[in-house]
C-alpha cells in the first residue's frame, strides 16, 4: 500500500499523539503504581487530542494501552497488578486520527534494575533503530528483520518468532506482516508512501512464548525477561520517517 502525503501527514499527527502517551505514561511509571493507573493516564492523552483508541475494544481488549511486565513480552492487560522497583515494563500503545493510525511500544527500568535488564532493553531499542536505518525505497522488507536480528544475537538474546510488526494506516494491523528475523527470503521491495510499524520483542533466554488463558498477555516460554520497543516508520525518497517521535 501506497500512502499519499496527506495520508501520511493524517498519520504523523496520530504518531504525535502517540508520542505523547509514551511520555506521559513513561513520567508516570514508578513503583507502586499499578498497570491501570498507567491506562488512566493514556486514556487522559487521547481525550485531551481529540483521538480516538485502537486498542481498546480492539478483539474485545479492554484498555487503551498493553502493560507487560518482566518476562511478559506482549498484550499485558492493565490490571490491579503494581509496578515494583526493579521490575522492567513493555508499554505498547496507539491513537487514531482523522481514521489514520499510529503504533509504538517501548521498555523502561522501574528504579534500580539488573545489568542484564538494562542490557536487553538498551539493545532491544538499538536492534529497532538498526532496522529503521534499511527503511529505504528499494531495500527490501526483509532487510528490516535481518538487521534486528543480527544487533539483537550479537548481544546474545534472542529474537520473538511468533508475533511481528506490520504494515499501518487506516487499519492498525495490515499486510505485509514485518518480521523481526531473516524469514529466508527478501521479501518485496520497500517503496516511498509504504508505512510500517516495526516492533522487535527480544528475550534474554529463548524466543519460544506462551499465552496465559485471559487470552492475551504472551510470555516467555523459559521465564526469562522479555523487552519491546516499536515505532510507526513512513518510507519516503530520503528514507525513514519515524512518524512516532515527539
Ligand atoms: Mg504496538
Ligand atoms: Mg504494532
Amino acid at each position: 500500500m501506497i500512502r499519499t502525503k496527506d495520508e501520511i501527514a493524517k498519520m504523523r499527527r496520530a504518531g504525535k499523539v502517540v508520542a505523547e502517551i509514551m511520555e506521559k505514561t513513561r513520567e508516570f511509571v514508578k513503583p507502586g503504581v499499578t498497570t491501570l493507573q498507567i491506562d488512566k493516564v493514556a486514556r487522559e492523552v487521547i481525550e485531551r487530542r481529540g483521538a480516538r483508541s485502537n486498542f481498546l475494544n480492539y478483539h474485545g481488549f479492554p484498555a487503551v494501552i498493553c502493560t507487560s511486565p518482566n518476562n511478559m513480552i506482549v498484550h499485558g492487560i492493565p490490571s490491579k497488578c503494581v509496578i515494583e522497583e526493579g521490575d522492567i515494563l513493555s508499554i505498547d500503545c496507539g491513537a487514531i486520527v482523522e481514521g489514520y493510525h499510529g503504533d509504538a511500544a517501548y521498555t523502561m527500568p522501574v528504579g534500580e534494575v539488573s545489568a542484564l535488564a538494562a542490557k536487553l532493553i538498551q539493545v532491544t531499542e538499538k536492534s529497532l533503530y538498526a532496522g529503521i536505518e534499511v527503511m529505504k525505497p528499494g531495500n527490501r522488507l526483509h532487510d528490516i528483520g535481518r538487521e534486528v536480528q543480527a544487533v539483537a544475537e550479537a548481544a546474545g538474546f534472542s529474537v520473538v518468532r511468533k508475533y511481528v510488526g506490520h504494515a499501518i494506516g487506516t487499519a492498525m494491523h495490515e499486510e505485509p506482516q514485518v518480521p523481526n528475523y531473516w524469514p529466508g527470503t527478501p521479501g518485496p521491495k520497500l517503496k516511498a508512501g509504504n508505512v510500517f510499524a516495526v516492533e522487535p520483542m527480544v528475550n534474554a533466554g529463548d524466543f519460544d512464548t506462551i499465552e496465559l488463558d485471559d487470552g492475551w498477555s504472551v510470555l516467555t516460554a523459559d521465564g526469562s525477561l522479555s523487552a519491546h520497543f516499536e515505532h510507526t516508520i513512513a518510507i519516503t525518497e530520503d528514507g525513514p520517517e519515524i512518524l512516532t517521535l515527539a
